[in-house]
This record gives structure tokens, sequence and C-alpha cells, in this order.
């Protein structure tokens, strides 16, 4: 049911117009342009042999729901694949798209700078159930052959890393892993299918916390995962056995934010590129985890492999004591301090993922921040940003 249907009927359009027009269908509802939020658990048959013969469209809440169905439809068009699901949260996605492939005895492949939560699924759940986890180097391309076992059933990319930026040679990966019967998955919350598309570099299962850009308004959590042909029957099974299902709210907001994805993410990515340039020549950075930068060191590879980046990215400064940051973020006008990202506005954070490597080591040399570049005017987010400097340096030359 949440399998692409407008393919075959209708011509292809541009990535921008699909987000337009994918996964409504006006007509069906009287002319009201948006797929309105149907409610309900119970779905009636007319007759017995409706009933017994699944005849109607839907049948059960929980099995499928017109509001849902025309976000599936949506981003199906935008991923590529040949279906998708809605999941609760994006590490719910991560967790059914791992459940979905796994089994008691594999061995799983996850790149070490994945997002920290997924981190948890490996070593708390999938631990539990059998399944065991090797953390790879980001940096791994092709030598990640070396680390394939008889048993090793998936591998798990996300690029950029969480946190720190590294990219990944997917291309690389991917060849390895198709070569060895391994299935591919990844995280590309950060990219989007706009900035990139797992399924045409052949990865098998596409997985984005659609409550970063996708929504965009910091207002609700929702996971996507798409899959391609050969993998999608187990993860819309592994759903359903399961019992998940979303709110229609949910799909509502979440198919409201993709009309507006192409507009919001060029602003977000040439506002994002903006700062982080200036903030290199800030003396206070000692440098900017962007693969967008052209000394970044994952740039060549972003660049032959990505069309655009988006508004998150980190940097690290020059050592400064704690309180020293501290007084930089605790006054700051514009930029928000909490988690989550992709929506309207900007957002900071301090953090380390110190803890959160184990098969590489991170070491910055300095207080590491984590920025997302909303869509206010730049300008204003600099004056903000070099206020906080001004009190950066000024509570470092007092301590
Ligand atoms: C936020 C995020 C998730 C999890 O999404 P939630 O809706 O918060 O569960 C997963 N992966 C990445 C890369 C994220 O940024």
């Amino acid at each position: 049911m949440s399998r692409q249907t407008g393919g075959a009927n209708r011509p292809a359009f541009a990535v921008e117009t699909e987000l337009v027009v994918a996964g409504r269908d006006p007509q069906r509802y009287d002319g009201f342009v948006n797929t309105p939020i149907v409610r309900g658990s119970t779905v009636l048959s007319p007759t017995v042999a409706d009933l017994e013969g699944h005849a109607g469209r839907y049948t059960y809440g929980r099995r499928g729901n017109p509001t849902l169905e025309g976000l599936e439809q949506a981003m199906c068009v935008l991923e590529g694949g040949a279906g998708v699901v809605l999941t609760p949260s994006g590490l719910s996605a991560v967790s059914i798209g791992l459940l979905s492939v796994l089994q008691a005895g594999d061995h799983l492949l996850m790149v070490d700078t994945c997002y920290h939560p997924t981190r948890r699924i490996c070593d708390v759940v999938l631990k539990r159930y059998g399944i065991e986890t090797t953390y790879y180097d980001p940096l791994a391309g092709a030598g990640i052959e070396q680390l394939i076992r008889p048993n090793t059933r998936a591998i798990f990319l996300e690029a950029p890393g969480s946190q720190s930026f590294e990219m990944q040679d997917i291309p690389a990966i991917v060849e390895v892993a198709q070569r060895r019967g391994i299935v591919t998955l990844m995280d590309n919350t950060w990219a989007t299918p706009l900035f990139f598309r797992p399924h045409d570099a052949g990865v098998d299962i596409s997985i984005q916390a659609g409550t970063k850009y996708i929504s965009g308004h910091s207002d609700i959590n929702i996971g996507i995962i798409s899959a391609n042909a050969a993998q999608f029957d187990r993860v819309k099974g592994t759903y359903g056995d399961l019992g998940l299902t979303i709110a229609p709210e949910d799909a509502f907001l979440a198919a409201r934010g993709l009309r507006t994805l192409a507009v919001r993410l060029a602003r977000h990515q040439q506002s994002a590129l903006t700062i982080a340039h200036w903030l290199a020549g800030r003396p206070e950075v000692a440098r900017v985890l962007h693969p967008g930068l052209p000394d970044d060191p994952g740039h060549a590879v972003w660049k032959r492999d990505f069309k655009g980046a988006s508004g998150l990215f980190s940097l690290i400064l020059k050592p400064v004591s704690k309180a020293s940051v501290a007084a930089m973020l605790d006054h700051l006008a514009l930029f928000g301090m909490g988690y989550s990202w992709g929506g309207f506005e900007s957002l900071i954070i301090p953090f380390d993922c110190r803890s959160s490597r184990t098969a590489t080591h991170w070491e910055p040399g300095g207080p590491t921040l984590r920025l997302h570049i909303g869509l206010e005017d730049p300008a204003d987010l600099i004056a903000d940003l070099e206020q906080g400097f001004a009190r950066l340096r000024a509570a470092d030359d007092a301590g």
C-alpha cells in the first residue's frame, strides 16, 4: 500500500516539483489541497465477502491510513526506493531498520561516528538478542572488508559523522557490501534525499529522522524508513509485526513541512556556509568541521557524492575554560540551546563525543560546539556570535 503509485501514470518531475505534488490527491478529498487528517482504528466493510476478501482500500487503522499513505508516497518518490514506512521517531526508524535485517547470531558493522543513541540500540538491545556489533572507522572505505566475518549480515553508515562531521566513502563501502552479499543501511538525516539519495548509491535501507528537516518546524518526532525492492517486504513485515503506526496529525505536519523542504534547505545551506566561513576566520576558533568548506578533510568526498550541505556543523574552539564557553553561550539572543535540529531556528550546544568513540580516537584539543543555522538573517546570527565571542574573551581574560 505504501508503494509508489504515481510513477507509472504520470511523468517524473524535478525534485522541487515532486515536493509540491507528490502524495496529494485533491480530487479524492472534494478539491481540498492537502490530504486531511483521517483518524480511526475501525474501518467498516459492507458485506461479509468484502470483509473476508479485504476488498476495501483500508482494513484497520494500524494497517493503513490515508494521511500516512500520502506522506509515504511522497517520501517514496523522493527516496526512489520500493516503499516507505513511517515510525514514531528517528531513533525507532534506526531500530526497526536494524531489526528488519538482523537475527540472533548475526554480526553488524556500525560506523563509529553514528548518532549516539544508535550505539545503545547495538550495545543494549541487539546484544540482548544475540547480535554482535563491531564499530568501524568512518574513514575505512574499502578497507571495511577486513572487518567482515562469515556472519556479517549488515553494514550501517551515517555521513557526515554525528557531531564530528567525517565523510564516508559510501560507494566504496557499498561495493564491498554488495560483493559480499551484505545489507547496507544509512542514516541520511543530515543530507535528506535532496542532497544525497542512498538508494541511488546502492544502499538498501535509507533512514531519516523526519523530526529534523522533513518536518522542519521543531514540533514533532517522526522517523522515515525507505527500502529498495530487495528489503522492503522485510522492513514492512517487521514494522507490521511489531504493531507500529504513527498518529495522523504527525504525518500531516511532516507532509506540510515537506512541501517547503527545497527552499528551506537552500537557505539553511547558504547561511550555514556563510557563517562557517566567518567562523573559520575567527581568532577564537581552531577549526570548523563542515564538509562543505574546501579545506575540510571530507570535502572531496562530499563534493563527489553529495549535492549540497544542510545547516548543521561543528567547531573546535582554541583552549579556553568551561566557564568562558558558558559566558559565550548563556546570553546568546538568537541561538537557542537545545537538542535536535532541522527546524527554522538556530541552535548551539557544547558537546563532547569522546565517550561515543570506540574504534577511533577523538581528541579535539579544545571545547567543541555544534551549531544549527536556521532561517534568520545570517548577519543577525553573526552579530549574536560576535557578542558571544566578546563575552568568551572577557571571561577568559578575567579567569
Ligand atoms: C535526531 C536524530 C535521530 C533520532 O531522531 P529522533 O526523532 O530524535 O528519535 C537519528 N539520527 C540522527 C542523525 C539524528 O540527528
